[in-house]
């Protein structure tokens, strides 16, 4: 079974904007996949479905075999999300952020695993400092800590590097391949193709809402 499938998703706003027509792919579990398109093809959209917070107007989307409308709750619990923007309480440090949402997922209380969170991403210094005092990067890398508090088995990154240098990308980009590592399934989208070709086994692109590639990263490589 796949980690994530979608299937006939279309999404029109309340504007009348059609931002998804008919698109359907599978994410192989223990990949990582690439959702490459320009500025406004879909690509947020399809990510904040899979995070319900926007509502489709047809088609299906599951996560690790639970339907987003049937099993919501199983469908969240199985994914990560890494959001484009920062959102956070400015006023709690990383470790109590990490704290705040291991209690809202339900994981078992255990201090170790939210040191261990921040660690991996480089925060372990910061983990008493308030949010509001941390580096653009640095709330980057708490976004990550977070998504991956629940443990869940599919990790989304939503432009992980729009608007970072190349320090942070590196950093990030070598986070996730340690987590693909662990097994977790890892999904992210981008409009820069090198860094889809570099990091992901199978790369999709979309346009103006609809699909029009999705290969092995090799196959796609070989064509351009
Ligand atoms: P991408 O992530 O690929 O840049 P988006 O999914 O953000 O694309 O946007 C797809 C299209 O939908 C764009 O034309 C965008 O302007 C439009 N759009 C996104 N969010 C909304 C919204 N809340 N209301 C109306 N239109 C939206
Ligand atoms: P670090 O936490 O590794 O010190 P910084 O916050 O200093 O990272 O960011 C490194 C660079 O990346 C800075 O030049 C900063 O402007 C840029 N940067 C980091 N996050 C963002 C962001 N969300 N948007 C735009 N630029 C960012």
């Amino acid at each position: 079974e796949a980690a994530i499938s979608i299937r006939d998703l279309s999404k029109r706003y309340a504007t009348g904007k059609q931002a998804l027509d008919g698109v359907s792919f599978d994410v192989e579990r223990g990949s990582i996949f690439g959702l490459l398109g320009p500025n406004g093809a879909g690509k947020s959209t399809i990510i904040n479905i899979l995070a319900g917070m926007v509502q489709k107007t047809s088609g299906h989307a599951s996560i690790w075999g639970f339907d987003i409308d049937v099993n919501p709750r199983n469908a969240k619990a199985s994914i990560g999300i890494v959001p484009q923007e920062i959102m956070f309480d400015p006023f709690f440090t990383p470790f109590e952020t990490l704290e705040l949402f291991a209690g809202l997922y339900g994981v078992p209380k255990d201090k170790r695993h939210s040191m261990e969170l921040l660690k991996a991403v480089r925060l372990e210094d910061k983990a008493d400092a308030y949010a509001r005092t941390l580096s653009g990067g640095m709330k980057r890398r708490l976004l990550v800590a977070k998504a991956m508090v629940h443990s869940p088995p599919v990790i989304v990154l939503d432009e992980p590097t729009a608007g970072v240098d190349i320090e942070l990308r590196q950093q990030l980009w070598e986070y996730v391949v340690a987590l693909n590592k662990q097994g977790t399934t890892v999904v992210l989208t981008t409009h820069y193709l090198e860094e889809a070709e570099q990091l992901c086994d199978r790369i999709a692109i979309i346009n103006h809402g609809k699909l029009i590639a999705n290969k092995p990263t090799k196959e796609l490589v070989g064509m351009a």
